[in-house]
């Protein structure tokens, strides 16, 4: 518990369970609070925006209008981090899956040299060779987050459309087996299962299979929609009819349209920072569109974002005692209905 309570507090990006992610909410609420934070400590960098599968109910990308589907150069992604050396943990992956790009591992034992904590999200459906189970094991990533959401391939392909669940399970065998052959205990594996209409029935078959192939399980709730933005009616009871789950209700109110899915101030903005694979820079990780970026940081000095208009004025939404910048500028925050403002 008091590794989980410290983990959070330093802002790490994922929690393993409904207790830690309470824990989470909580402690990030009642963290301090100015227009001018301290560089973030939690960082994401997106190398590759591509994806294998078409999961029906993606929120992410290519439907999207202003999406940047792209793959993150090495050298690009060096000269980013190089521009953060305050951060702490790197979250290398945000829509799409990160394996595509070949530089990956190149990417990590970057990350590694500058003592960062690297964590990733994969849908593991990928034919690759030994070598790359062997470099994986000798990597450094800390934590891979599997996406696997079912225990047969009828309800796991519903959601995880174009997905190989044998080959998925195979593939954690090799990891496994790299990791041993090399004495490693990292990547440590986490089992990411979103619950569904599907699959619930699966869950406890899950966690058991998930122990089976040394995992940690990591059931989750569903998301369906974008999450700033307000939802269509007869969309959404379309969506949630087929998709939401009958038993694990636990979630039902990221599905409804409220004046604020989350009756607290949004935190994204005073402690992570999101990039694309283009440089992009967006306050949290549910933005997308290039139109809705704060700024550039292959472009631009991160400090002259952090601190630029755009983050000042939508910091300014969620404090009390503000100092609004001269010219206020219009963001994304403006109109979003995740939090609630002052
Ligand atoms: S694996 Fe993730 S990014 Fe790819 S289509 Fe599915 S939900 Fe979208
Ligand atoms: S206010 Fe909304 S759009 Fe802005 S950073 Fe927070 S969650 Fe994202």
């Amino acid at each position: 518990m008091i590794v989980n309570f410290l983990k959070n507090l330093f802002g790490i990006i994922h929690y393993n369970n409904k207790i830690d992610f309470f824990i989470y909410k909580k402690l990030r609420s009642y963290l301090p609070k100015n227009q001018y934070p301290r560089p973030p400590k939690s960082i994401a960098i997106d190398p590759c925006s591509v994806c294998n599968l078409s999961c029906p109910a993606c929120v992410a990308c290519k439907s999207t209008p202003g999406f940047v589907s792209a793959k993150l150069s090495f050298d690009k992604f060096k000269l980013m981090l190089d521009k953060m050396p305050f951060a702490r943990k790197l979250l290398l992956c945000n829509w799409g899956e990160p394996f595509l790009n070949d530089d990956i591992f190149k990417m990590i034992r970057y990350a590694k040299t500058k003592k960062l904590y690297v964590s990733l999200y994969s849908n593991l459906n990928i034919k690759k060779n030994d070598c790359f189970y062997t470099e994986l094991a000798l990597s450094g990533l800390d934590d891979l987050l599997i996406s696997i959401d079912g225990i047969t391939q009828e309800n796991y392909e519903k959601f995880r459309a174009g997905g190989n669940l044998s080959l998925v399970f195979e593939n954690i065998k090799k990891i496994n087996a790299a990791k041993e052959k090399k004495s490693s205990s990292l990547p440590k594996l986490y089992w990411h299962l979103t619950i569904n209409k599907y699959n619930e029935k699966e869950i406890t078959q899950a966690a058991a299979k998930a122990e089976e192939l040394k995992m940690q399980f990591m059931p989750n709730y569903i998301i369906l929609y974008h999450r700033v933005i307000p939802i269509d009616e007869s969309e959404m009871a379309e969506k949630n009819s087929y998709w939401l789950p009958a038993k694990n209700k636990n979630y039902y109110h990221w599905q409804k349209n409220k004046p604020y899915r989350l009756d607290y101030p949004c935190q994204n903005l005073f402690l992570t920072v999101f990039f694309d694979p283009e440089g992009n820079c967006f306050p949290c990780r549910y933005l997308s569109d290039v139109k809705d970026s704060f700024g550039n940081i292959l472009r631009e000095d991160f400090f002259d974002i952090w601190y630029g208009k755009k983050f000042l004025s939508a910091r300014s939404l969620f404090l009390k005692n503000k100092t609004l910048p001269v010219n206020k500028a219009a963001t994304i925050c403006d109109s979003c209905v995740m939090h609630k403002k002052y």
